[in-house]
């Protein structure tokens, strides 16, 4: 894991949050806001509920992990984030909801971005009948070279 910055809650919710909550049709409790401000404030990226946990008891906030793995979820549906299985232990989600891809290191277990259009898949399989393609992601692993 590389060392985040630890964050600390302002408590300052701006306009922007509370927008995102609104349009999302989530109510704007304390513990929404606060979860909304360490997970959209620094920028792109990729959190797990264990770690967004971490970072919300450092930050002050006072929330159980089930409060922090719902709220995750509820964000999820309300298309804010987007849910990466990178393996059956590991729940990443992305607060880059647009297309693109993924590189995960198996060192340190960190997800970093590949834009769209850094990966070309050929030759998908004809759609089963009745479906069309609605997406490929892909998820490009990585180890320290020895
Ligand atoms: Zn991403």
């Amino acid at each position: 894991m590389t060392m985040q910055k630890q964050h600390t809650i302002t408590g300052q919710h701006d306009a922007h949050l509370r927008n995102l909550l609104q349009q999302a049709k989530l109510r704007a409790t304390r513990q929404r806001l606060g979860l909304a401000e360490l997970i959209f404030s620094q920028g792109e990226r990729h959190v797990t509920a264990e770690g967004l946990y971490a970072e919300a008891l450092g930050a002050g906030l006072r929330i159980s992990q089930t409060t922090v793995y719902n709220t995750l979820h509820q964000f999820t549906e309300a298309g804010l984030l987007r849910e990466i299985l990178a393996d059956p232990r590991r729940i990443f989600f992305d607060t880059n909801v647009n297309p693109h891809h993924h590189f995960l290191d198996e060192d340190t277990g960190d997800m970093e971005d590949i834009p769209a259009d850094g990966v070309s898949v050929a030759d998908l399989p004809a759609p089963p009948p009745g479906k069309t393609i609605h997406g490929v992601d892909v998820i490009v692993r990585v180890r320290s070279s020895a």
